[in-house]
Parts: C-alpha cells; structure tokens; sequence
C-alpha cells in the first residue's frame, strides 16, 4: 500500500518538496535541481516503473531511505509526454532564484514553485501532441437548480433527460475557445464529436467510454462569478459581447478557463473570445453510430483504416485537424456545404493554380501552436521562424491564388487574409539569424546587424576572446614554455596550463598566480587573463539579456498582430480545399448535389477504405442506391460475405462526406440534408463488457426508434439476429414497418430473413434488395453487386456444404428446403416459417434435430452459435 509520510524533521529541501506537494497532491511533482527534474517517495516509485528507469535513493526521512529517481531536464518532453499517456499529471517545479555564487551566499535551498501542472488537456509542446488531431479539454457543468440556494437540494432531485448541460472545451496549444448547451440525450454525440482528452465533470455526470478521461474534481462557481470571471478573463463588460450563454454555459465556460489558467501557474494563454455553437447546424451522429464508421480512428485503435485517411491530402498539420474537425462535425445547411464545395471545386479546375497553391502551403509551419506557446511564455526561437515562414507561405499562397475577384467566396474569403503583417515578416527576417539554435538560453538567436547595442557586446566578447586566443604565443615566449596553453575552465576561468615539468619555474615568477595543480599540468592566471575573462563574461551575460530583451519585443509584435490566429484559420482552409481538389482531380470522386429536400440517389458509389484495401488485382464493385421518396427504406437481403455491411457502411460515408462539404467516392450523388445519422452495422463488441448481443441490439434498436426523424438516415445491419428465429423475425418485421409508416426515415435494412421482402405488398415505400451471387463449378461466387428484388434461392444449404457438414443433413436439408419453397408458391401468407411445424418429419429421420443435439451450446462462442442458428434457420 502506499505510504504516508509526514513532512515532520525533513531537511530543508525536503520540507519545500512537501509544501509543493501538498498543493499538488494529484500529480507527480518534478522538482528541479539543476539538470535534473528529481522524482521523490512515492511520485519515484510509480514515475520509476512508467518511465522504465533506475529507481535510487536519496538521504533518509523518517529513519527511512527516501526513494529517488530523475530525468535531465534537456529530455524531459519526452519522459513527460511518456506519463502524460499512461494517465499521470506531473506538476513542473521550477527553480525560482538563481543559482547563488560565492561565499556571502545565503543559505538554505533555493526557491522553487510550480510553475506549470502538465495535464492531457492542457498540453503546448510538440512533443506532447499529435500534429493533425486538436487536444481539448472540455467542461461539464449541469444546471443549476431553480432556487439558486446551492448544491444540497440538486442530488435528490433525479437529474432530467431533458435537463440542460453546458459544454466548454477548449484548446490550449491553438487558443481555440468554444461553448454549447446540450441536452443529457445529446451528451454522448457531444463527447464522440470532441473526443476531448481530458473533461472536467460534476461527478453525477455519466461520461460513458469517456470516463477514463476525467480529470480530479473541481471548485464549480456560481453563475453570477461564471460570468464575471470570463468577463475579466477577456477584458469586457460582459460575456454577452460574444454571443448569448446560458446559465450552464457560462459555469462550464469559467471552470474551464480557471483550469487553464492554474494548470499554468497563473497564466492564461491567449485564447479566442468563446464562442457559443449552437448545435443546430450539425449533423446528428450517435457514439454507436461514429464507432460503426471508423470516421476519425478505426475500432482497432489504429489510423490506417480510416475515413480520415481515405480522403486525406493536407500537407499542414493544420490542414489535417481543420479536415478532422469538418469530418466529425458534419453539416445540415445547404449554403455552407455548397460554399466549401464551390471553394474545392474552383481548385479541382485550375490544376496550376492548386500546384503552386499546394507547394506554398508544403512550407507552412504550424503558426496556430507557435502562437500558443508564445502567449504562454513557452516560446522558442523555432516559434518565432515558424510565425517568419508562416507569413512567407502565406504570401506564396496568396500569389498562387491570383486576383481574388475571380474567387470563389469561401475562397476569396480565405485569400483575403493572407496578404497581411507583411511588415512582422520583414522585422523577423532581419532579425532573425540564420542558424536558429534550438533554445532561446543557447544564445545567437538574433543575426548581427539588427541590434547595435548586442553587436555591440559580442563585438567586445568576441575580440577579448581573440585577444585571448593571441596571448598564447606571446607568454610562451616570455615564460619559454613552447606547450603553454591557454584554456577556459569552467570554475577557474580562462587560465594557463603547462606541464608539471615546467611549472617548478614558472612559480617563482610574480606576474603569475598558481591556481591548481593536476598530475600532470599545473594551472596559472595572470591579471590580464582574470581581467579578460571578466570583461568577456560580462558581455556575454549583457549580450544574452539584450538577446532576451529583443526576443520578447519580437513576441509582443508577434501577439499584437491580431490578423494571425485568422491567416493561420486561412491556410488551414486553403490546405482542407486543395486536399478535397486533389482528391476530386481524380475522376473517381465527385461533387455531391446536396439539397433541401429528402431526395437520395447514390450512382456508382464506393467504401473508399475497404477499396483501398483491396488486394492488388481486385476491383472494388461500385453500387447505386436510391432511397427517394418512393422507395426510401430499402430491404437488403444476401449471405455472409456478399458486402452487405460495406454498402451500408458506404452509404453512411457518402453522406458525412456530403456534408462535411467533400468530394464523394461516387459518381454522382444527390443527397437531401440528413439532420441525423443511425447507423449500426457489424458486430458489436459490447459483449465483453457483460451485456448480451441481444440486448445491445435491443437498446440501440431502442435508441434509433425513439431518437430518428422523417430527415434522418437509418442503416441497420441484422435485426434480431441475438433471438430465436421466431422471436427475431417478429422483431425484424414491426422494426422494419416502424421505420417505414411511423418514422419515415430514409433507411437501409439488412437482414437475413428473406421473408421479409413478402412485406412490400403492405409496404409501399420498401424496396427489396439483394446481394448478387452467382454458383460456379459448385462455388459460390460473391460478385458484391446489389440487385433489385429479393434473393431467388438460399445459399445457406451450399454454404453448409462448403463449410463440410455431412452430406446425408445438406441432402436432408436441400429437399427440406424444396418442398419449402413449394408450400410457399402456393399458399400466401402466413409466412413459410410459422408453418414448418407439418412439414417436420419424423422423430427418427430428423436429422437437423440431431445436429441440433450434437451441439453443445455452454461450451459456444456467441459468434459459432450465431453462425449454427443461420445454417439450421436455412435448412429448416
Ligand atoms: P457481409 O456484410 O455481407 O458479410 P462484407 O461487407 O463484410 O460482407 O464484405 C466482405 C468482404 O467482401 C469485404 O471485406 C471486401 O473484401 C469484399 N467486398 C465487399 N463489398 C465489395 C465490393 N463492392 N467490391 C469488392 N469487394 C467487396
């Protein structure tokens, strides 16, 4: 277990690490000294074992060895980014006093405070991120109670599914800054939507998958403070002069702006003024639904297979988390998609135009994060060439793109704000040298001929180093010591050095000073070398001040330059549109017709991620799909591996990327706005967490029945495949009519009940479907072709073949099957499957029973089983 251990009778030092500690008792506390962040008691232990390091010990506490471990400040990105992804917070103590020399120094340790608490959502360095994903942290705070006396009386009360959520997320490492009211039911697509990684929550929230993701609780204000505290953190009257929050809003808003801020010992980095989304323009996708996609990352946890990386051609890192944010958030107004298509498609048509316009943005550097670590302090010289090189691609970006009067507007809108801070850029280019060292601390980050004061102290550094350097020969010669050295020591100073043979000589002399002897040398100073050395260290030390100074002055105009969070929206933009231009400049991909109405016709359409893992040699076969009003719920039959899923799932695709404003992996398509998306295709993986397939099935089954409307798009995969036949057709059937008459819903119904296609004489608007598969040479051949109409002949009896079950059941079967089919030629209704019971035969010839009782059903996955009940449910 761990221990506690009490600061009582600790060192000096030792007591400053409790006091920290103790202010930051969620987080592994790194405490400085000198090249080391040091790690102690149990922080050592875990950060040890994370780290993969030695784990030491260091003094006693308590009568006890106090375990230490420690990672040299030069490397500790990568350590921390380690912790920070195994879910530790570490809190950065830094020391505060300089280094004291001399012997008048007082005593005790120097000061240290925390001057940063690294958490997943509050990240700045590189290191720390991935470069195409933004990184929010989002907080949650739940209305306030009526009565406005408190907290007490809200646990009682049940929270309401109606009840109103405030949403906060922002992203430190590019200032992004925007809030939300949600309802409870619309949290989950909210947190799907984000995937924020790290969430501030009042505990009685369910967060769902996102749990993990919780951060220790905090103070949440009252509103009237909410609001005074955003006003005073952005400098206005009031709130109400960046749009209208609501209560929740508000709260959620300041606690997240409060973490920022403790989380960097105080200071806020620059931030957008927030701004409140109102979800209406947004197309509605579920968790279960964006899981089913692999739209931003694939269910194996991988990016490989991804919509994501289907449609990516950004050559900026910016570009590829504005193209994520667009393809998780899609669209429902016709007039903004329309806008970023006509922006991609002026593009697609002027190829010279996208090449030099592609080129330009190959050379620009993330701006959006150099400016995020600037407004905190953080910066580095990198961060300053990157704002340099940013405007210069800006420029070549703007000149690719020509007059902007022949523009597109969503373009011209994006040139527009290019052309700016020309002056910034000219100031960084002079200023800036040519070899940037990496850290500010390793000086030569200014070019000669900018600052006359620092030419100024390097000129006197550099040419009392060269006096330096001409001494050598000379006091060879005077004290005829031909391997006299001069050198640089770093406690010494500058020095001269000869071989103990020599030095018997040279210390009677009076102009020399012995310093120290080694085996081998003995060292001597002169007045002229300690005055020397003074001079050259005190211009070094004047030279790095007025190199600090200059760098901040730079910052300042960086920040002052309000127009550059908006060039860097700009070129991220531009890169999204010539990503979607190269994509379209294919031929394979087309613009969409999107429109204000239900219409749906889908020609040639492709799952852009299953083709692009088609083995060499294989084509991927394109499908239609017309959902219009007539024929809007379509009715899928077909085997196993025939492509069902992949068509629902395309079709699913298309529409996101309708909507997001993308070229479609069609060619053509016209889509009538979808304001939510279903979509439960595959297998669920919920089976691991305890809840039965059937039920998982239920409850989104549920979730889409309650939730869809006459403007979703529904694509369902295998209802009532978790039951019994009976039970499951039942279910398939009045799902199926209720998403026909009393949604109305354009829909997609896979299933493996081919009667269910007898339901188009009571059901207008159905429109059956099958997979096309043809037999050859006593295989089947799946040709992944969707065809009209209802499957003419169950597979089931050859795949039982295939699959080896005996000859004697698949003959049993196919006459079974035969005289199956007869009955139902010529009786109507009721279904075939309600009347088998006449036609079973005998007790001693049933052989499916006998199948049946070969199995043993406690020992089968549930997957087997599933595939057992579809073999028997053919043959019977
Ligand atoms: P089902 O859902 O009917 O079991 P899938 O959609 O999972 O079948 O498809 C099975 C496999 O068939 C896919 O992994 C893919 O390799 C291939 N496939 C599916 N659709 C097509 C298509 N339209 N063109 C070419 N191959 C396809």
């Amino acid at each position: 277990g761990m221990k506690r251990y009490s600061p009582e009778g600790a060192t000096p030092a030792m007591a400053q690490w409790f006091a920290l500690k103790a202010e930051n008792p969620e987080a592994l506390l790194f405490f400085r000294m000198g090249d080391f962040y040091e790690l102690f008691f149990d922080d050592a232990t875990a950060a040890a074992a994370a780290l993969d390091i030695a784990l030491t010990a260091r003094g006693t506490h308590a009568g006890e060895p106090i375990s230490m471990c420690g990672v040299p400040v030069a490397a500790a990105p990568a350590y921390l980014a380690r912790l920070i992804r195994r879910g530790f917070r570490v809190a950065v103590a830094e020391q505060t006093e300089a280094p004291r020399k001399g012997k008048g120094a007082a005593k005790g340790p120097l000061a240290r405070a925390v001057v940063r608490v690294v958490t997943p959502g509050t990240l700045t360095e590189d290191e720390l991120l991935e470069p195409g994903r933004s990184n929010l942290l989002l907080a949650l705070a739940e209305s306030a109670p009526p009565s406005g006396r408190g907290r007490k009386g809200k646990v009682a009360e049940k929270p309401q599914a109606s009840a109103a959520i405030g949403a906060a997320w922002i992203d430190v490492s590019t200032g992004l800054f925007e809030t939300a009211s949600v309802t409870q039911a619309a949290l989950p697509g909210l947190l799907g939507r984000l995937d924020p990684a790290e969430i501030l929550a009042p505990p009685t929230l369910v967060l769902g998958d996102f749990d993990a993701n919780r951060a220790p609780e905090v103070l949440i204000p009252g509103v009237d403070a909410a609001r005074q505290r955003l006003a005073s953190a952005f400098d206005v009257a009031s709130v109400d002069a960046f749009g209208t929050f609501s209560d929740e809003e508000a709260v959620a808003a300041a606690v997240a702006v409060d973490y920022v801020q403790r989380s960097q010992a105080g200071k806020l980095p620059r931030l957008t003024h927030p701004s409140p989304q109102t979800d209406g323009g947004i197309l509605g996708i579920d968790p279960a639904t964006r899981a089913s996609l692999d739209i931003l990352r694939a269910r194996d946890g991988g990016m490989e297979h991804t919509l994501f990386s289907a449609v990516n051609q950004t050559v900026t890192a910016a570009g590829a988390r504005l193209m994520a944010e667009w393809l998780s958030a899609p669209l429902t107004d016709v007039a903004r998609i329309s806008a970023r298509q006509d922006g991609w498609c002026w593009l697609r048509d002027s190829h010279a135009c996208r090449t030099s316009l592609r080129d330009a943005l190959k050379k620009a550097p993330d701006i959006a994060r150099a400016l995020g670590r600037l407004s905190l302090g953080r910066g580095q010289p990198r961060d300053l060439a990157a704002v340099r090189d940013g405007l210069h691609a800006a420029r070549d970006a703007s000149t690719a793109l020509g007059d902007v009067g022949q523009l597109p507007p969503y373009l011209a809108k994006a040139a527009g704000s290019l052309g700016v801070a020309q002056g910034l850029e000219a100031e960084l280019v002079r200023a800036l040298a040519d070899d940037l060292p990496a850290r500010l601390d390793d000086g030569g980050v200014i070019a000669a001929g900018y600052d006359g004061e620092l030419d100024g102290y390097r000129g006197l550094r550099d040419n009392s180093r060269r006096i330096v350097a001409g001494l050598q020969t000379d006091y060879a010669t005077r004290y005829g010591v031909a391997s006299l050295k001069i050198k640089h020591h770093a406690q010494l100073g500058y020095v001269i050095e000869v071989p103990v043979s020599a030095s018997s000589r040279m210390k009677d002399r009076e102009d020399l000073m012995f310093r120290q002897g080694t085996a081998s040398n003995a060292r001597f100073s002169t007045e002229e070398l300690s005055g020397l050395d003074a001079r050259i260290a005190e211009a070094a030390e004047r030279a790095a001040m007025r190199e600090k100074t200059i760098f901040n002055v730079l910052v300042e105009s960086i920040l002052a330059e309000q127009a550059l969070p908006v060039l860097a929206k700009a070129l991220a933009v531009l890169d999204v549109l010539q990503s979607c231009a190269m994509l379209a400049g294919g031929g394979s991909w087309c613009r969409p017709d999107v429109t204000d109405d239900t219409a749906f016709d889908l020609q040639a359409c492709r799952h852009p991620v299953v083709e692009s893992a088609l083995p060499k040699g294989t084509r991927f076969t394109p499908n239609g799909c017309d959902l219009s009003p007539n024929r809007r719920v379509m009715l899928l039959t077909g085997p196993n591996m025939a492509g069902k899923s992949t068509f629902l799932r395309q079709t699913a695709l298309a529409i996101i990327l309708a909507q997001g404003g993308f070229p479609v992996a069609a060619e053509k398509a016209q889509i009538g706005i979808v304001d939510q998306l279903f979509s439960r295709v595959g297998a669920s993986d919920d089976l691991a967490r305890g809840r039965s397939t059937f039920m998982v099935e239920m409850t989104e089954t549920a979730a889409i029945l309650n939730q869809a409307g006459p403007r979703s798009l529904v694509v369902v995969d295998e209802i009532g495949r978790g039951t019994a036949t009976l039970d499951g057709l039942a279910i398939a059937w009045s799902v199926l009519e209720a998403l026909h008459s009393t949604v109305r819903c354009r829909a997609i119904f896979a299933t493996h009940f081919h009667e269910l296609a007898d339901l188009v004489d009571t059901l207008p608007r159905l429109s059956p479907h099958t997979m096309a598969v043809r037999e050859w040479r006593g295989q089947i051949v799946f040709l992944h072709e969707v065809l009209a109409g209802s499957a003419k002949k169950s597979w089931g009896v050859h795949v039982a073949r295939l699959a080896g079950v005996p000859a004697s059941v698949v003959d049993r079967a196919g006459r079974l099957l035969k005289e199956l089919e007869r009955e139902h030629a010529t009786g109507p209704k009721p279904l075939p499957l309600f009347d088998t019971q006449k036609i079973l035969p005998h007790e001693e010839e049933n052989t499916l029973r006998q199948r049946l009782l070969e199995v043993d059903p406690d020992t089968l996955t549930p997957r087997a089983a599933l595939d057992i009940l579809y073999e028997l449910h053919k043959e019977a």
